[in-house]
């Protein structure tokens, strides 16, 4: 940062103390001024008691042996954690469901022509880092849920291994039929690279951490500095959870005891080719021995060699057979019963299995959580008594296949969709800066939570901090106008990765995904090294960021379980809704210019005419112009939305005017209860074209970029897939389903006008 914009911030910062104060005057929304005084006055109480200590304690225990799924430490840390609980005076049990987990039986990457070498497919114990020689325990590296393989084939490089890569490859007469695709990790979710592969004939994958990527070139590598060293390797799920994440074999259903259950040559989420992870120092031998064109020159990684496309006449050899077991999972709930509004469920949650030692992924997160369950303990000692129930998960199973969440929430899931006012998630947790993602109807409620959050580095209210990095950020003068303008900063929309999946996509309910980071940059994820003593060197050393988290987290809890109203906001749901439309129709229009100017180009012969001689260049083929499409029914929805948003909000204003909230506790509790069915009217019990146990009609992660969100799903994948007729199917689809969000908050305004 330069000298003189710290300047302005120091400026800006006491005059933002000041306009604090005069804030917390203010009633929090969903409460009247009375219940608001008494409820800061908790919460004040609540922030200063999660210890950063406490946190490394926690970590140092839960971190120091090995704790995948089904290994012995991964049961021993549950029932550490439940006793803890326990003894805190916290209601807890375990919840067992026994899943289908992959481990490694055989593992082969051999180059055999022209040059032989074999893959090592094994990082070495550092002395300086006392977990990493913990072989015995560890999980080898592997990718969960890659079919059993035996394959020799000659070698494609495929950048990443997204369908636009294969295009590229296209262009230059490259295919992968027949062949072994070696891609490298970033750009899509991991799981997505074997699929795209299997797709275009290939007959195997690896994927490899490139040091571009993930090693030298972003850092100093472990154990010098953060990042990647030349043998770390990225484990990690490759099952096709797009399609539905879970335990494969009870799709849609707990996996209980007695759950029925799908043959495994059924399961359709397994990949249809043998993969592998590998390191950057075993992919090099293998990425040297290619020939063929040079790549292009965004493919380029950081390896000191040229980089080539194959195929050949590197050939290869992938031998790849997994145990395939079934393993019992061990989530840990805790339920803090609620005074007034028992039948209403705020749930938290955040993982706890890894698939080494993992203290940043998922432990940084898991102790953040347990000194918020510490502090209610305290509180309800005091005397707080939350109006609704609170339930703490903490998961087993998320990194194979988000296994945990998704089991205990498929089990409850009539329950969840009654009582679950909102799921807030994190899943690990660094140095730096709020990350908040969710449902857009709590878009308002989180910012209020920031805003009343300090940072402990700058010592200026986080939200101030992100708002800041906003108009630092800001690409264009709207984007810095609205960074500075705008009421409330806009949160992420949710994909997948982590275990607010079944709550938000499958059940319809509001979710947050909170993180403090990126300041914190390493490479160790998913690999042995990241451990105790990688998270005490490079990350949050001093667990103030923990605490900061437990504090965000553990507020947000108490404030949506004590409000009088719930403290949904449709406005900002229908702004964002409204900026989603746009991209659409700019998405169509996109298309239809890029399909037209290419063809012109063909017929220009452009592609022939600039093409070198001496290099292979194939024309790419004509392209069908997109129709139109019609938008309108979106359209009207998002305009019904946009008025029920502002006839609610006058309406709650009005009710609200002078501090009090004038609803009776029948009409009030009536109206929460309408309140809660909000995201589950963004639903739809039909699901996502040919992925029905996705139904959120809003929000889903794509099937191309897994992790990435896609948003009005139905639609925008219907036009990326060119599906044209299906693309107008889903427009009604998710106009339907706005406009009956429309119809509920225009009644719950009516409650509010009549509800004097
Ligand atoms: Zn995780």
């Amino acid at each position: 940062m330069r000298s003189g914009a710290r300047l302005c911030l120091l400026a800006l910062s006491c005059f933002l103390l000041l306009a604090a104060s005069s804030d917390t005057e203010q009633p929090l929304h969903g409460y009247s001024a009375a219940s608001s005084r008494a409820q800061r006055e908790w919460e004040t109480k609540f922030r200063a008691i999660p210890e950063p200590q406490n946190q490394r304690d926690y970590m140092q225990r839960l971190s120091a042996r090995p704790h995948h799924v089904g290994s012995p430490y991964d049961k021993d840390n549950a029932e550490w954690m439940l006793a803890k609980f326990k003894e805190w005076g916290l209601e807890a049990n375990i919840e067992t469901f026994d899943v289908l987990f992959p481990t490694p039986k055989v593992r082969l990457v051999e180059l055999l022509e022209p040059t032989k070498f074999t893959a090592k497919l094994q990082e070495p114990a550092l002395p300086v880092d006392p977990t990493s020689n913990q072989q015995a325990e560890q999980l080898p590296t592997y990718n969960a849920y890659s079919a059993d393989g035996d394959v020799t084939a000659p070698l494609v490089y495929v950048n990443y291994g997204t369908p636009d890569d294969y295009e590229q490859l296209a262009r230059i007469g490259v295919s992968v039929k027949g062949a072994i695709a070696i891609a490298r990790y970033g750009n899509s979710w991991r799981g997505i690279k074997p699929k795209v592969a299997a797709e275009h004939g290939a007959v195997g994958c690896l994927i490899y951490s490139d040091p571009a990527d993930d090693g030298y070139t972003q850092g100093d590598v472990f154990p010098t500095g953060a990042w990647r060293p030349r043998d770390g390797v990225q484990r990690g799920s490759v099952m096709d959870m797009p399609l539905y994440p879970g335990d494969p074999l009870t799709p849609g259903v707990g996996a209980t005891k007695d759950a029925k259950r799908l043959d495994l040559k059924d399961v359709k989420t397994i990949t249809k080719i043998p993969v592998l992870p590998i390191s950057y120092a075993d992919a090099q031998p293998l990425l040297a021995a290619l020939k063929g064109e040079v790549v292009p020159d965004a493919w380029r990684g950081s390896l000191p060699q040229t980089y080539h496309v194959g195929p050949g006449p590197a050939k290869v050899h992938l031998k790849v057979q997994s145990n395939w077991d079934i393993k019992p999972l061990y989530d840990v709930i805790v339920k803090i019963p609620g005074s007034t509004n028992p039948d209403e469920w705020v749930v938290r949650g955040n993982h706890h299995d890894a698939w080494v030692n993992g203290a940043e992924d998922p432990i940084s997160g898991t102790v953040a959580l347990m000194e918020e369950a510490r502090g209610f303990a305290t509180l309800l000692k005091q005397g707080w008594k939350p109006k609704r129930t609170i339930i703490y998960c903490v998961w087993d199973g998320e990194e194979p296949a988000l296994l945990g969440s998704t089991e205990w929430g498929e089990a409850h899931a009539d329950e969840l969709r009654r009582h679950a006012v909102a799921y807030i998630n994190s899943d690990g947790n660094g140095r730096g800066y709020l990350s908040m993602g969710g449902s857009h109807s709590l878009e308002k409620f989180i910012n209020g939570v920031a805003r009343d959050i300090q940072d402990p580095e700058k010592k200026i209210p986080v939200w101030k901090r992100d708002q800041l990095k906003a108009i630092a950020d800001a690409k264009t003068p709207e984007e810095r106008k609205e960074a500075r303008d705008r009421a409330d900063l806009r949160i992420n929309a949710l994909g997948s990765g982590s275990d607010w999946t079944v709550f938000l996509d499958h059940l319809g309910i509001a979710s947050l995904d909170l993180a403090y980071g990126d300041e914190d940059g390493g490479g160790i994820y998913h690999s042995i090294y990241d451990d105790f003593y990688w998270y005490t060197h490079f990350s949050d050393t001093d667990f103030s960021y923990g605490r900061a988290l437990s504090q965000t987290a553990g507020t947000a809890v108490m404030r949506l379980a004590d409000a009088d109203l719930l403290p949904y906001d449709f406005t900002g749901l229908a702004d964002t809704i409204h900026s989603y439309l746009d991209e659409l129709q700019k998405l169509l229009k996109t298309k239809q210019d890029d399909a037209i100017e290419r063809n012109k180009e063909l017929e220009e012969g452009v592609f022939t005419a600039i093409a070198d001689p001496k290099r292979t260049s194939v024309p790419p083929p004509a392209e069908e112009v997109p129709p139109h499409l019609n938008f309108a029914p979106l359209q009207n929805a998002s305009d019904a939305l946009t008025h029920s948003a502002e006839r609610y909000q006058k309406a709650l204003e009005k009710v609200s005017s002078d501090g009090q909230l004038r609803v009776g506790p029948a009409e009030l509790q009536a109206l929460n209860q309408k309140l809660m069915q909000s995201e589950r009217k963004l639903t739809s019990p039909e699901g996502l074209p040919r992925r029905p146990w996705f139904e959120h009609l809003m929000y889903a992660p794509g099937a191309y970029t897994g992790y990435g969100v896609k948003t009005i799903p139905g639609v925008r994948e219907a036009i990326e897939q060119k599906k044209w007729k299906e693309a107008d199917e889903q427009i009604a689809r998710a106009a339907s389903a706005l406009q009956d969000e429309a119809a509920l908050i225009d009644s719950a305004a009516q409650d509010l006008e009549n509800g004097k």
